[in-house]
């Protein structure tokens, strides 16, 4: 064995180094959380690449993150060297596979320079299908239309299928959507005249390829010759046939995952495809990973003994054998307003005592809207922590007025058939051209079917029936877009974007615009072309032809999320969701809003299947934590502009087994424990350990305010809804096309 060899297994336990060099056959890891699953994926392409000499390009990695990607990338460019590592195929099934459809865009139909909608784009043209069949717009509501139709998509079921599928009509019907099936096959007819696809789509879409198009489906499964996937728990029924057409032939594939730790079967993942992967790979090797290396004996205990009340898993024995640490703190604080300042006094005190870095800490929570309270509290002077933490998720940079309308001029440039980027841009700036104008061109583009812009290219041939001064104004927006294209091989995409924002008027309309938020637009835009500048940069140090840069940068930004942005070299706490934070690690985290309603969610708290998904849920959060873990909640809440004064404390608060908590309640004593009405199992003080009372040498000591008002009549919080959290897509790579 080299040298090399032996580097990569002397770091891994002996059913880890088992897992990492099997190689007869289709293997599946479960295993609990922090017990090396991704370890394992990464020591395997490392061994892959130095013991069995596989060439990089053949090895195909697909996670849930683009981050994840890359850090598994630099993490096997430290064991085999940087030139090898670069040419790996990672990153998530959506950017995969839209690197595969540009170039065989043609097979399905599509030009290569197809547009990727995101959410916004695709809502805001189901708006536009619902107002043209005239359909009750209140009934039919954007967001479940398209929820609907995605998740038809994520099960192969196409439009022409939608109409035929029993079930799929009579939930419609329930809930009084009954032609969502209409509104699917228009919706289908105008990306595909849009030159466009939805994130669904680029998993569809490649799944129709390689269905009817065989030999390109074996020329890359033949290209990769080893597939590999993480959090395999979490990949939906199209994933996995994508993965299947791949893999059948030669077997040799990898997956990972831990079915504790499945949290997205609102988006169609099921809990059961570790248990399917071994009918459907006949010979799958398992092996089980039982040892947790990131947190503290405690944690592992705690998070054991929640899952106990879920029925639907395989069984595992976790543990761990680091230190046996801190037991979880249970803190409960008269209001969410305190919650976040204890929290953030709590981070301050840790920090200090234990000399850690702001990196080391993360506050989690169900839903983005609940980062605001413990962003003021940063921002406070009393804390002045304003530059100590960051937010992931929420509205992202791209989503933001200036940044989508900057980006539909780039888009219509490159791809000039995309509908939803021409109804963005073609009156802003204002140029005259009114709402009845394009909708003309939207129904005349649907009677020829051709897209928006075709039709103002022969307005004429196409009867396009418009006064002349509306065609005169359509006119001049035309030469204008075409003088763009016409300069898309000749010059390069910096300056192309520059001269796009200049002429087209928005820079001048940015500029006239002299209020603060004025101001924060002429930034973001500024920071986009810095952003530009940068991508073109980092394309040409790889050696790769600009010519196409404008459409392949555009690709990129569809495909990012927040959590890509991330700036890891600075020192800053986190902040995020805890869908987001799955596969990550911190020394301490804070998992706050404990509470019914929040966690689990008013909307899963009404069936088993839901209430199991929310404690898997919290399973994930508590498993981020290597050495300290809180979990909090309020007596009281705003909501929705209202205070709830009658706040129930989360009931997963009682299925962890009390030998591990201890509470700090901010009286101090049982007058709150008892309050609130709900106790599915008595809040009583002597199933808990408890540190009280509070004495001044704690570190909140005197601060705390004594709480006694009770509550008489308890009620549950107006619900709020976990949004659907952005689909974790990432940056195309490019090595393939290089
Ligand atoms: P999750 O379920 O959260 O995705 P995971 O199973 O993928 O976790 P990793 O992230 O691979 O686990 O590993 C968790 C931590 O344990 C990491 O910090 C990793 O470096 C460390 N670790 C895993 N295996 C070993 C080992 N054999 N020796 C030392 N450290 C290890
Ligand atoms: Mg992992």
């Amino acid at each position: 064995m080299t040298q090399e060899e032996q580097n990569i297994l002397s770091q891994l336990n002996d059913v880890q180094r088992q897992a990492v060099v099997y190689d007869d056959g289709p293997e599946l890891v479960v295993a609990g959380a922090g017990s090396g699953k991704t370890r394992v994926l990464t020591y395997k392409i490392a061994w892959l690449l130095e013991h069995e000499q596989l060439k990089p390009w053949t090895i195909l990695a697909l996670t849930f993150t683009n981050k994840a990607a890359n850090e598994m990338k630099s993490r096997i460019a430290q064991l085999v060297g940087d030139e090898r590592a670069r040419y790996l195929q990672m990153g998530t099934f959506h950017s995969v596979f839209s690197h595969i459809l540009r170039v065989e865009a043609q097979y399905i139909g599509f030009q290569s320079g197809f547009t990727i909608y995101d959410e916004t784009d695709s809502r805001s043209l189901i708006k536009n299908i619902v107002k043209q069949m005239e359909l009750d717009d209140k009934k039919y509501k954007p967001a479940e239309v398209h929820k609907a139709i995605s998740r038809a998509k994520n099960d192969l079921c196409t439009a022409e299928q939608y109409s035929n599928d029993g079930s799929r009509i009579e939930q419609d019907r329930q809930k009084n959507m009954p032609e969502v099936c209409k509104i699917y096959l228009a919706y289908q007819q105008r990306l595909h005249q849009a030159n466009a696809m939805d994130f669904d789509d680029l998993l569809m879409l490649t799944h129709e390829l390689f269905q009817n198009h065989d030999d390109i489906r074996q020329k890359y499964a033949t290209r990769f010759e080893y597939v590999l996937v993480d959090e395999y728990q979490d990949t939906n029924f199209v994933q996995q046939q994508i993965l299947w057409q791949l893999t059948k032939e030669r077997q040799r594939v990898c997956v990972v995952g831990d079915d504790y730790q499945s949290i997205y079967a609102f988006r169609g993942a099921k809990i059961d495809n570790i248990l399917n992967f071994s009918s459907r790979y006949e010979h799958a090797k398992v092996f089980k990973l039982e040892r947790n290396y990131r947190s503290s004996r405690l944690i592992v205990a705690a998070a054991n003994s929640l899952m106990k009340h879920n029925q639907r898993q395989i069984e595992k024995n976790v543990y761990s054998e680091n230190e046996e640490g801190d037991k979880l703190t249970i803190l409960e604080t008269q209001s969410d307003k305190r919650e976040a300042a204890l929290v953030c006094r709590e981070i301050k005190r840790i920090k200090a005592q234990e000399h850690c870095h702001w990196s080391d800490f993360a506050i989690l929570y169900r839903t983005n809207a609940q980062s605001r309270l413990f962003e003021e509290q940063m921002h406070s002077p009393e804390m002045g922590m304003a530059n100590c933490y960051r937010v992931f998720g929420g509205v992202s940079f791209y989503q933001r007025k200036e940044i989508k309308d900057a980006l539909a001029y780039f888009r219509l440039v490159v791809n000039s058939d995309d509908e939803e980027a021409f109804r963005r841009i073609i009156n802003y700036p204002t140029r005259g051209i009114g709402n009845t104008t394009v909708q003309k061109i939207v129904a005349t583009a649907q009677q020829n079917g051709i897209s928006l812009w075709e039709t103002i290219c022969h307005p004429g041939q196409y009867g396009l029936s418009v006064n002349r001064g509306a065609l005169s104004k359509l006119d001049a927006f035309r030469q204008l877009i075409q003088s763009f294209i016409d300069k898309r091989g000749a010059s390069d995409a910096l300056a192309l974007s520059k001269e796009i924002l200049e002429r087209s008027g928005m820079k001048a309309d940015l500029d006239a615009d002299k209020t603060p938020e004025g101001e924060s637009k002429r930034e973001n835009i500024d920071s986009l072309t810095s952003g530009i500048a940068d991508f073109v940069q980092s394309q040409q140090e790889q050696g790769l032809d600009d010519h196409e840069l404008l459409s392949d940068y555009l690709s990129t930004v569809s495909l990012l999320t927040d959590m890509d942005n991330d700036d890891s070299s600075s020192d800053k706490m986190t902040l995020m969701t805890i869908h987001s934070a799955k596969g990550l690690e911190f020394g301490t985290v804070f998992i706050v809003g404990m509470e019914e309603n929040i966690f689990p969610s008013l909307m899963s708290a009404d069936s088993q299947r839901g209430l199991e998904e929310e404690r898997r849920l919290l399973y994930v959060a508590i498993t981020r934590a290597e050495h300290h873990c809180y979990l909090s909640w309020a007596h009281t809440r705003w909501l929705f502009g209202k205070m709830d004064p009658c706040v129930r404390k989360s009931r997963f608060l009682d299925d962890i087994d009390p030998k591990y908590l201890t509470i700090r309640a901010e009286d101090g004593g049982a007058t709150i424990r008892n309050h609130g009405g709900w106790n599915r199992k008595p809040w009583d003080d002597d199933d808990y350990e408890i540190n009280k009372p509070y004495t001044g040498s704690h570190p909140w000591g005197d601060e705390y305010p004594r709480y006694s008002s009770r509550m008489q009549n308890s009620r549950p919080v107006a619900g709020q809804f976990m949004a659907d959290p952005q689909p974790k897509i990432t940056k195309p790579h490019r090595a393939e096309r290089a």
